[in-house]
């Protein structure tokens, strides 16, 4: 993907929805989830279609991504309320990219097609391991084969987007158990494949292990297994776009790089983020009170920022530089390089300035980098000021 293709994404308006759903809550999970709530997945539903049929109406959009929790805990008939709900309201535009994330243990073949009935048009599954350790120690139900079956029942129900999510440096994951599930997620033949590093929220129950003495993720090892992705991903013709995601030319997710982009995007349901007229939008993130607020017949907000210009440009710069493509030189890329912190990061190599674009040579140090971003807020670009 070239830098104009990836930024041009930037003018793609997109639609993001939250399913909440999980039939139990990971140790490492700090995301707006419930469990034991299904009972409620009808309602849910009803005021999600609620929430998008009093939004304010848009032009088509060209992404709609279903994140969660577990979508694919949701009947595909329920899915498929949702997205009418979208199209009657903004449009989808012919050609959008219609994302899902499941499961394994969700989807067999006729549910995959079910789905794809209902519309979608990609699936990411949250494969996360394909070591039975690994897993247990996540506490994912599923098995290394159940991923690998899962992923095949997609490919024959028809999707021709299939996208793997991993893991790395979860407890008892090893080098070679590293290396097994990146080589097995490739030879399942997915056209994309997220690599995250495990990390440690407050509040969370692997947070509250290693309080009490389990040993915490190793920085070290963790980027020595983020090498070994980038290295196997990109020795099986995969590119990385992003710092943590790879995929097959063409098979971006498109969703992903319009946010990356600092496009446009409308959020639905418990927990959302959306943004949109310089505007960032923040749903609640209780259930009930979620429901009984649309119920009520209000919007759901917990919370909005209305972005200065400035803001703005730093959180271009936030998002952008986590893409391979890297960002356009402007007044925060100025800024970043009439920084001594930014100073010494383009002299230690860990960013280029290209001469028309501010790039991330060694993605290992992204939050390097953010960290020289967020000590600009506040930062006022000197008049005339021409650094680059
Ligand atoms: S399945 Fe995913 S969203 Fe649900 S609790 Fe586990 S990590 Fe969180």
């Amino acid at each position: 993907m070239t830098s104009d293709e990836a930024d041009a994404l930037a003018s793609s308006p997109a639609v993001y929805v939250h399913i909440p759903f999980c039939a139990r809550v990971c140790p490492y999970c700090d995301f707006a989830v419930v469990a034991g709530r299904d009972d409620v997945a009808g309602r849910y539903v009803d005021a999600v279609v609620a929430e998008i049929r009093s939004a304010e109406p848009w032009r088509p959009v060209e992404s709609v991504y279903f994140g969660g929790g577990t979508p694919s805990r949701l009947e595909p008939g329920h899915l498929a309320r949702i997205l009418d709900a979208i199209a009657d309201r903004h449009g989808i535009a012919d050609g959008s990219e219609i994302s899902l994330e499941a499961n394994p243990e969700d989807i067999d073949t006729q549910r995959a097609g079910d789905l794809i009935a209902a519309g979608f048009n990609r699936i990411s599954f949250g494969v996360q391991s394909l070591d039975d350790r690994v897993l247990v120690s996540l506490g994912r139900r599923h098995t290394p084969p159940a991923a690998l079956s899962a992923v095949r029942s997609a490919r024959d129900a028809g999707f021709a987007n299939v996208s793997a999510d991993l893991i790395f440096g979860a407890p008892g994951e090893t080098d070679e158990s590293w290396q097994q599930s990146v080589s097995s997620a490739l030879a399942s033949e997915v056209d994309h494949v997220s690599c995250y590093a495990l990390t440690v929220e407050k509040g969370t129950e692997l947070h509250r292990r290693i309080l009490a003495g389990a040993p915490a993720p190793d920085g070290d090892v963790q980027a020595d297994r983020w090498e070994t992705a980038d290295r196997l991903l990109g020795e099986a013709g995969m590119a990385r776009y992003e710092v943590s995601n790879w995929s097959r030319p063409g098979f971006e997710c498109r969703y992903n790089l319009t946010v990356w982009a600092q496009g446009e995007y409308e959020a639905y349901g418990l927990g959302a983020h959306g943004f949109r007229d310089g505007v960032r939008t923040r749903n609640l993130r209780h259930l009930d009170t979620y429901l009984e607020t649309v119920e009520s017949g209000k919007r759901p907000l917990a919370g909005t920022e209305t972005l200065s210009e400035w803001d703005a440009e730093l959180d271009r710069l936030f998002v952008g530089l986590r893409r391979a493509v890297g960002v356009a030189h402007g007044p925060g890329t100025r800024a970043f390089l009439g920084d001594p912190d930014g100073v010494r990061l383009l002299e230690a190599g860990v960013v280029a300035d290209t001469g028309d674009r501010l790039v991330v040579v060694n993605p290992l140090l992204t939050d390097w980098v953010d960290r020289v971003v967020l000590s600009l807020r506040g930062w006022e670009e000197p008049a005339g000021a021409d650094i680059v």
